[in-house]
């Protein structure tokens, strides 16, 4: 049983990006596995392949082999020996262990929280593999829980749900991340219990000192506590009133204070605009405004309008630390809208730092929905 792609399909697994989409498969199985990709007579790859799925082939590996089955696993034991150096320094922190394309993983994500293992499958073929899945992680934690409740799964054809795959799985994990601790909701939490992404971002924080620092977007408390340690006063804002309740429970285990706030970000720093409060610093996480190149322009005012707010609270010499984890708000769009706001408000900003995702979630240049995270630290004059 083999997949058969036409030519621009041929291309695109070429040219070393791993999906080919329904319209350019010609031929394949009926049903979901892991199958041998051709273009005419020529091997292209081997990949997940699910016909009910739009994003019908994600290749995992370029290169022919024996047993697929075996060799999709090897690309995860490798994914998880090279975070060993990591973990080896860290056994408490939080780190991300397979980064699904960017791991030769299409559709898997497995975390890594103080110990404890959480895995999210979104392409179909991973759902009969899972047991080899807990089976490669077994040495390297006590518990292996499948986080199968992401949206995504939908679209597959997959049916959501939380269930242990192996061991005791607790209701709470404390992770360390610089000089904080933070708690983690492994079956309840967003995402697979928090934003690993931003690990090395937040505890950039840790250097920064100042009087008043607002967190927005701060979920249970990400930035907001490593700030706390710097700053006199910090006030964390979010939507969710749960993730703020988990944000104080954090605060109080790391012996810090925090103010938290629920509101809506957009209406919160208009509010503090017209009150006339002024910070050190301000960050901004904003989920991903844009899921899809249709949203691209709606998505790019809104980051463009929190910008501008949060740039307009800014005392001068303060910080803006601001991010997007949007991939279609490519690089080049994110600062050219970080000019844009700064020319608005007659304010300069100068880089600091251009940063984006840490070694634990790669980026394929080939394959460019890899790439999402950018974080920027601007100073605001
Ligand atoms: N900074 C966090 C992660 C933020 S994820 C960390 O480092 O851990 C994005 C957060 O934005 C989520 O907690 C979500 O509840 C919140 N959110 C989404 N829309 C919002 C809105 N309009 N106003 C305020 N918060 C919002």
């Amino acid at each position: 049983m083999r997949i058969l792609v036409n030519e621009r399909g041929a291309e695109r697994l070429l040219s070393r990006h791993l999906w080919v989409f329904a319209r350019d498969v010609v031929s394949g199985p009926e049903a979901p596995g892991l199958f041998p990709v051709y273009w005419g007579r020529r091997l292209l790859a081997l990949a997940l392949y699910n016909p009910q799925s739009a994003l019908r082939v994600r290749a995992f590996r370029f290169r022919p082999a024996e047993d697929p089955e075996k060799a999709l696993l090897e690309n995860l034991q490798r994914a998880v020996s090279r975070r060993l150096g990591a973990l080896g320094r860290e056994p408490e922190g939080g780190f991300r262990l397979a980064h699904a394309e960017g791991d030769f993983l299409p559709g898997l994500v497995v975390d890594y929280y103080a110990g404890h293992a959480v895995v999210q499958a979104t392409a179909y073929a991973w759902e009969a593999l899972l047991p080899q899945v807990a089976e490669i992680l077994k040495p390297y934690v006590k518990s292996v829980l499948a986080r199968n409740d992401a949206k995504a799964r939908e679209m597959e054809g997959l049916p959501l749900y939380v269930r242990p795959l192996w061991g005791e799985v607790p209701e709470r994990v404390t992770v360390k991340e610089g000089r904080v601790r933070y708690l983690v909701d492994l079956k309840g939490g967003q995402k697979t219990g928090a934003f690993l992404d931003q690990r090395e971002n937040r505890t950039l924080m840790e250097s920064l000192r100042g009087e008043r620092a607002l967190d927005v977007f701060s979920y249970a408390g990400g930035f907001a506590l490593h700030l706390a340690l710097g700053f006199k006063e910090v006030v964390a804002v979010d939507s969710s009133g749960e993730a703020l309740a988990w944000a104080q429970e954090n605060a109080r285990m790391n012996g810090l204070a925090i103010q938290t706030v629920e509101a809506n970000a957009f209406d919160y720093l208009r509010a503090l605009e017209k009150a006339g409060e002024r910070f050190d610093l301000v960050v901004l996480d904003p989920p991903a405004f844009a899921k899809g190149k249709k949203d691209l322009e709606r998505a790019y005012r809104a980051y463009k309008e929190v910008n501008l707010r949060a740039i307009r609270l800014l005392k001068e010499g303060g910080v803006l630390a601001t991010a997007s984890c949007s991939h279609y708000l490519t690089e080049p769009l994110f600062y050219g809208m970080l000019a844009e706001a700064a020319k608005d408000t007659h304010r300069v900003l100068r880089v600091l730092e251009r940063r984006g995702q840490p070694f634990d979630h790669p980026v394929l240049l080939n394959h460019p929905e890899t790439h999402y995270l950018k974080f920027a630290l601007l100073e605001v004059l």
